[in-house]
């Protein structure tokens, strides 16, 4: 089982069903499927005794006038799940007539409060909305595209070209002497909160995932790292991004920081990680479950992970 939140998405994606254009119309209008709509990205959520997507009926999204179409996320038990784009809404909770305890709320604040299943169908969701947003016209010739297969692919009617959504690799990594972890400071966000976390950084082109994870853990920290041990992986909606979570050896212990992506890197013993992990260090601190960073951190000081 993965535990990353953002992962165990339940629908089956119904890579059949999404070529049929004519059963995805009768989807849309079918009164047992369900739409999820984010607003600037923004998602709707439920909070009663516990907090849930905001799905609505076709018949709340049909009178909004909407001019952008559904994304189609899949199925569960036969019912459709689309996530619709309603940004160019003014008021979505006055329009929509709904009031508390529905709201629209920001992802990540979103994901600490839903069970897991629904953080990966919003990770989906929100991921296809921003993409779809950001690539209404083609690469190749400029012109405008279209939406494909419910959304899994954007088609240029002038040269044909076919784009699909993209997904961004990132190598996260907790790379240990043995007896302590190497872990760092990037500027802005981390730093002002003083936290330590993995250090990460995109996957290259023509570059293997343990290839990645040398190359950051040498620019950023200018240690050389040995074998390297994959952990698990986490999708990272912001905007689309998939964490590669590893372990690493290192084979050197000289610390040279790149000062401008970092603002420390710094070695930490094993008794300092637990006690952060735990909130009962004074000065450091690491991040919080909802971020893989946190489980790779957790996996070697707990010991879970040998690099011998
Ligand atoms: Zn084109």
């Amino acid at each position: 089982m993965n535990p990353h939140v953002f992962a165990g998405n339940p629908l089956d994606r119904s890579d059949v069903q999404r070529r049929d254009q004519q059963w995805l119309e009768a989807q849309a209008t079918n009164p047992q499927s369900r739409f999820l709509p984010l607003w600037q990205l923004n998602v709707l959520i439920r909070s009663e005794s516990e907090t849930r997507l905001g799905w609505l009926k076709p018949v709340q999204i049909e009178g909004l006038g909407i001019d952008v179409p559904p994304v189609f996320l899949g199925q569960i038990d036969g019912v459709a799940h689309f996530a619709i784009d309603i940004s160019q809404l003014g008021d979505p909770q006055y329009q929509l007539g709904l009031d508390q305890p529905w709201r629209f709320e920001e992802a990540r604040a979103a994901a600490t409060q839903l069970s897991p299943a629904e953080t990966g169908i919003l990770a989906q969701s929100r991921a296809q909305i921003d993409w779809h947003r950001r690539h209404q016209f083609c690469s190749v010739c400029g012109q405008r595209t279209v939406q494909g297969r419910g959304g899994h692919v954007r088609q240029c009617p002038g040269c044909k070209a076919e784009h699909f959504p993209r997904t961004d690799p990132v190598a996260i990594m907790v790379v240990s002497d043995g007896a302590r972890c190497l872990l760092g400071q990037s500027r802005g966000r981390l730093s002002r909160t003083g936290t330590y976390s993995a250090l990460a950084g995109f996957i290259d082109q023509g570059e293997s995932i343990e290839e990645a994870v040398r190359r950051e853990v040498k620019e950023e920290a200018g240690i050389e790292v040995g074998q390297v041990q994959y952990h698990s992986s986490q999708p990272w909606p912001f905007p689309s991004s998939l964490m590669i979570g590893c372990h690493g050896k290192a084979l050197t212990t000289d610390i040279h920081i790149d000062d401008g992506e970092m603002t420390d890197v710094r070695w930490f013993s094993r008794d300092e990680v637990l006690a952060a992990l735990t909130g009962k260090h004074p000065d450091l601190h690491v991040p919080a479950p909802i971020a893989i960073a946190h489980h790779l951190i957790k996996a070697w000081a707990e010991g879970e992970i040998r690099m011998d």
